[in-house]
Parts: C-alpha cells; structure tokens; sequence
C-alpha cells in the first residue's frame, strides 16, 4: 500500500484504538485469543519520514499490550510454538486494525513480530518490559508513579535514565537526565 493510500484511513502516524472485547483480561496469561480481543495502536513511521519504507510504499506497526508470560512465556522454548503463536497473535492484531483499514491482509508484503522476548533480548529488561518498572498498578517500585525519583543510597549515585520513573519512556529518561544535571552541576 503507497503512503498515499494508507494516508486516507490514518489522519495523523499514531491512532490508539480503545475496544477491547468481551472476555479482556491483561492478567490471563493463559487465553490463547486474548489477541482477537484486545485494542491495537496503529503508527506508522514512513507517514513521518518516507524512507522508512521501500519507495512507493509505507510501513505500519500495529502495537498491543500483552500480559505476562502469555501462552507459557511463548511457548515454553519451542521455537515452532513460539513462530506459530507469533503468527496467531500478528493474524488477530491485523484482522483488528482491517477495522480501519479494509483489506489490510492481502496488502502486506513483509511483516514481523517483535513480543516481549524480543524486547528482554535487546533490552536485557525483565519480562521484556519497554519502558523500565513494570506498567502494573499491583506491581509498583516508586509510590508516585509520575515522579522522578534520582536519589538512591548510594552516596554520589544517581539515577540518570527511565528507572527513575515508574513508567519510564523517553520523557521520564529526559526528565531524570534533566534533575540530575541540576544536581551535579
Ligand atoms: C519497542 C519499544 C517501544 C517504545 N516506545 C516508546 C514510546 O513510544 N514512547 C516512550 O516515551 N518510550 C518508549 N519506549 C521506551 C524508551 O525507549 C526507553 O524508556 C528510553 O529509551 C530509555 O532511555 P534511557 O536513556 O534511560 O536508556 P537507553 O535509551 O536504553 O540508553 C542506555 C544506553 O546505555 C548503553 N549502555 C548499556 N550498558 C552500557 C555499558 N556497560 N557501558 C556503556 N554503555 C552502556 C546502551 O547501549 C544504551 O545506548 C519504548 C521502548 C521499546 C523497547
């Protein structure tokens, strides 16, 4: 699909969608059609820069949360288990976003999924988790899961990245490198 088209169903690069469907739980790691029933975001990065994907054609990622150890950590270390519920999930999260984008299956020429596996293995994250602590209200490292927190015991160490914040990202990474500029300068 050219960047033209898909620029007719997405208005602007991120689009959440909230509908998750009857039966959606974030904490059963063991409903094998949690996919078919969760919210997808959609972004694509070639609608901000083209070169994100081959001339005359975009690139789209589709984006879910999941919950822990879903399917038995993907699959219990069965790479066959693993490739086929990659396949599952990256089928239910494309059937989802066909709701905005009609015919979105036959115009996929490559697609790949990234799970939280993906993400232990780049990150060295536990449980693959994105952006630092947990995103779990029942799991909460920091009181005030909006507040920098820089201080640690350690006499001269500061936290200067995402683990100063409970739900980290690039603003909490910023917002600690900030603080703790102010503090040693
Ligand atoms: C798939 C994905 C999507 C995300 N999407 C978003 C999003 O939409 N919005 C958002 O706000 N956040 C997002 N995040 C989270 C965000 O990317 C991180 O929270 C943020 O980049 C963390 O910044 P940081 O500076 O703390 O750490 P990093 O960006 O991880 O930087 C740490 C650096 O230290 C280097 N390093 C590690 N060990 C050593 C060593 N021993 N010696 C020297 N260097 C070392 C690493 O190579 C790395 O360059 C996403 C993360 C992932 C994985």
């Amino acid at each position: 699909m050219s960047g033209e088209e898909l620029g007719k169903y997405m208005k602007t690069p991120h689009v959440f969608t909230f509908n998750d469907k009857p039966g959606y739980n974030i904490y059963n790691s063991e409903d094998g059609e949690f996919f078919t029933k969760a919210s997808v975001s959609l972004y694509s990065p070639s609608m901000v820069n083209p070169k994100h994907a081959p001339q005359g054609k975009s690139s789209l990622m589709l984006q879910t949360t999941v919950p822990y150890h879903w399917m038995n950590n993907w699959g219990g270390g069965d790479k066959e288990v693993y490739r086929q519920l990659k396949e599952k999930a990256m089928a239910a999260m494309i059937g989802s976003a066909s709701r905005l984008i009609p015919g979105l299956k036959e115009c996929i020429e490559y697609k790949d999924a990234a799970t939280p596996l993906t993400y232990e293995r780049f990150t060295h994250n536990t449980d693959g988790a994105s952006s630092a602590w947990s995103w779990n209200p029942k799991k909460k490292f920091y009181k005030n899961t909006m507040s920098v927190n820089i201080e640690t015991p350690v006499k001269n160490l500061y936290i200067g990245s995402c683990w100063a914040m409970q739900i980290g990202g690039v603003p909490g990474a910023l917002a600690a490198a900030y603080q703790c500029v102010k503090k040693i300068k």
